[in-house]
């Protein structure tokens, strides 16, 4: 069983590289298998959606609702790349625990920590977990291998680029080969997606890349499930200028100092997307005295689609209300939020920004390389999300209804 995330995946991207007959395994795949859409966890970034997946379960309950959060009670930005933020077990960790040989690789180390939560690395008959970033410094005791470029047969990659993806299937593929793991987690990274839109040359060649070793792990008997944890798209304007809508430049020339704003895509990969998504959330000033004025303001923000107090966006979104700020703000399509001018350092996105975090990069492929027996075909059609996917994948199959 091997779930794969195509990070930054867009529908557009299998359907450009599918027109153009650059991935006939995931043609297959798709006759002779399931392939359809389902909903992500919001707000639509990598770490949310990858914690959503490896748990079966929305923000609400695994606790990770961005990459930062402004926590009150200390007054401080926190990072949340953390496992220690997650509030419930793994489904990998159960599993684990439950006697399959699991095997994880992600490409961004920032993500590793979280996938690895409650693995119990016991040597060489237990679990494998490291990133494509840092496979050379993997160790025994805390990864489950000792340098992974002996795993996988060939050397780290640089992770920004296509490899440090591809490198994460190979590892899939290697440990397959070499009878290491039987329920593995692959989680690329989206570079490739930042950079290219679905009909280039970089992003056809890279999906074919990624078609190959698809293959390679069917040929090796592996069920395959696939999913996204976002989509991807441009939010520029016409000329190929980033479209930002600066919250906390705006709320402070209106309402007065005091207004922070949190966006949690922000990590330390900037040059990916300039720490610029269309997910906001806005801390009000201590003791401000009329919130529903600030709300009505953001509303009529140009690019601006969404705007929801924090219970309620607590409740729409399943995120935990305790790293939430007053209000979340959303923004179309083709628009960004940011903070002032002066926090974003736009010379790392000079080729143009493509970007995700808002409900236009919600929905995302999902696939299955067998087909589904009749309960799984008709959950199918209804609101299936992303972190279904090991469901789906492990007890959606025909042999499942036979027991
Ligand atoms: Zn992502």
């Amino acid at each position: 069983m091997v779930v794969v995330c195509l990070d930054g995946s867009a529908d557009e991207y299998l359907d450009a590289a599918l027109a153009r007959g650059r991935m006939p395994n995931l043609h297959r795949l798709s006759v002779e298998g399931y392939r359809g859409m389902a909903r992500g966890a919001m707000p639509s970034f990598t770490n949310v959606n990858n914690s959503s997946i490896i748990t079966g379960a929305p923000p609400s309950v695994h606790g990770i609702g961005g990459n930062f959060f402004y926590d009150r009670t200390s007054s401080q930005e926190v990072m949340m790349n953390s496992s220690r933020f997650l509030r419930c077990e793994t489904l990998l960790a159960a599993a684990s625990r439950a006697g399959r040989r699991i095997g994880v690789v992600t490409a961004k180390e920032k993500l590793r920590d979280i996938l690895s939560a409650g693995l119990d690395f016991v040597g060489e008959s237990g679990p494998i977990s490291f990133s494509s970033e840092k496979a050379r410094e993997a160790k025994l005791a805390t990864h489950g291998w000792d340098n992974a470029e002996t795993l996988v047969g060939a050397v780290t990659p640089a992770i920004y680029s296509g490899e440090a993806s591809l490198y994460v299937l190979r590892a899939g593929v290697a440990m397959l080969r070499q009878g290491r793991a039987d329920l593995l987690y692959l989680s690329t990274t989206d570079f490739i997606q930042h950079k290219y839109a679905p009909d280039t040359s970089g992003a056809l060649d890279f999906y074919e890349g990624i078609d190959q070793e698809l293959g390679h792990l069917l040929a090796l008997g592996a069920v395959l499930g696939i999913t996204a944890d976002h989509g991807m798209n441009a939010k520029q304007n016409s000329d190929g200028t980033p479209k930002v809508v600066y919250v906390e430049s705006q709320l402070t020339e209106h309402f007065g100092s005091g207004f922070r704003v949190i966006l949690p895509i922000t990590d330390p990969y900037v040059v990916h997307h300039g720490a610029l998504g269309s997910f906001a959330v806005v801390h009000l000033p201590e003791s401000f005295s009329d919130p529903s004025r600030v709300a009505a303001f953001l509303t009529d923000l140009p690019g601006v689609t969404e705007v929801h107090a924090q219970a309620h966006a607590a409740r729409l979104f399943e995120l935990p209300v305790d790293r939430l700020g007053d209000f979340v703000v959303l923004s179309n399509r083709d628009t960004v939020l940011g903070r002032t001018p002066q926090h974003h350092d736009l010379t790392a996105i000079e080729g143009g920004l493509r970007s995700h975090g808002g409900r236009y990069e919600e929905m995302v492929p999902f696939l299955r390389s067998e087909r589904l027996n009749p309960v799984y075909a008709q959950r199918a059609t209804g609101d299936v999300r992303n972190f279904d996917i090991f469901e789906f994948t492990m007890n959606g199959g025909l042999e499942s209804v036979l027991k």
